[in-house]
């Protein structure tokens, strides 16, 4: 694999940044490193591209074509229980979700491809301030990430936790699913436990809600468009012999395409109001879409197909949609795009999942990673000896 010899080098930086873990958008420490180190390869670095974004641009030949490599440089405000002598240096933060790994990742490849790189045209390295609230890819998209540097095609790599390290995987159409928070508040007529004629029992009527919107997925979807509706929150307030005035109802709900999306919350809001009708109570249903799905475009799947099976035999083409959200669905939506999943491994801290408190990126995964990012910027950007 082409950047073996840079795989202590890797690990080095990787252990780094997974000591100074930050969040959302406030994120300068680690977007400084990354942005020293790609200055240091000689790049042409832009800083504060969407508040703390980081776009490294190296360019080779005159070749018009572009593309795209994202990672990205927020953690999690989780407490770090690994006991690692690399552990998070920053009390109630941690990279729980392997973007240390990402941004290492990339950084290896426009080390690589910035001393050996055999390709004609531009590569962006895109590292973008809070994918995991889901602002960030749009903060820098609003900040002119595609109008100054105009991309043909953007790709990102997510870790997976459970399928073998170095393995890849993709999918063309929907590959991570939207997510909406809703909110539904039902206003009855609390009162005594013993008179419950008198008024309107709101958790009577919630419970009846709780169950009839497990129906959408069951009844209302189409089996063969994925959804999950999950009721996480039953708060009101009645005591032991006060029966409730209030319920509110909080969740969430994930779908792999904007009509299932769209279908899930237009049934909610009929179940809602339908139950409510009936027991004579009000009921509001607030339904915020946070992310929106990630839909891959077919080019851009074959070229990772193609780049990847130089890295390994392992590369599945036509994987499972997964329901989780990645805010790369906002560069997925301006550009052709692929998010691409990596196996993390299958042992001990490498199979946690996504934001376990003693999850592990899997620096088995440093060289493959990067190596793939190579192969694809020398494939999508081929030097015409012919010509
Ligand atoms: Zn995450
Ligand atoms: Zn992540």
């Amino acid at each position: 694999m082409k950047t073996q010899d840079l795989n202590a080098q890797m690990i080095e930086w990787r252990h780094a940044l997974h000591q100074i873990p930050e969040l959302e958008l406030d994120v300068s420490k680690t977007a400084a490193y990354v942005a020293d180190l790609l200055e240091g390869f000689g790049l042409e670095v832009h800083r504060n591209v969407g508040e703390t974004g980081v776009v490294g641009i190296l360019t080779r030949g005159n070749g018009p074509g572009c593309i795209g490599l994202r990672a990205e440089l927020d953690a999690l405000p989780i407490t770090e229980a690994t006991g690692f002598d690399y552990a998070s240096t920053h009390a109630g933060k941690m990279h729980a979700c392997g973007h240390d790994g990402h941004m290492t990742m990339l950084l290896g490849a426009a080390k690589y491809l910035s001393e050996h790189g055999q390709f004609n045209g531009r590569v962006a390295f895109v590292f973008q301030p809070d994918e995991e609230f889901g602002t960030g890819a749009a903060t820098m998209i609003r900040d002119g990430l595609f109008d100054t540097l105009p991309m043909d095609e953007v790709y990102a790599i997510h870790n997976l936790p459970g399928m073998p390290s170095g393995h890849f995987a993709t999918r063309t159409g929907p590959i991570t699913a939207s997510e909406s928070l809703f909110e539904i508040e039902i206003t009855g007529q609390g009162g005594h436990a013993a008179l419950p004629h008198m008024g309107v029992d709101v958790i009577t009527v919630g419970s009846q809600i709780v169950n009839a919107l497990q129906t959408i997925v069951s009844r209302k979807l189409d089996p063969a468009q994925n959804g999950v509706v999950s009721v996480t929150e039953f708060v009101t307030d009645g005591r032991r012999n006060v029966l409730p005035g209030k319920a509110t109802l909080s969740g969430d709900a994930r779908a792999l395409t904007p009509a299932t999306n769209a279908a899930t919350r237009a049934a909610m809001e009929q179940i809602v109001q339908g139950i409510a009708t009936a027991h004579g109570v009000t009921a509001t249903v607030q339904y915020d879409t946070i992310f929106e799905p990630t839909i891959n475009a077919s080019a851009p799947v074959r070229a990772v197909e193609n780049a990847a099976r130089n890295v390994t035999k392992h590369v599945d083409g036509d994987c499972p949609a997964k329901l989780f959200s990645e805010d790369f669905a906002h560069m997925a939506n301006a550009v052709p795009a692929a998010f691409i999943l990596m196996g993390n491994g299958t042992e001990a801290h490498h199979a946690r999942p996504l934001h376990s408190d003693d999850y592990d990126f899997n620096d088995a995964g440093l060289v493959p990673g990067s190596s793939f990012w190579v192969e694809l910027v020398e494939q999508q950007l081929p030097i015409q000896s012919n010509h």
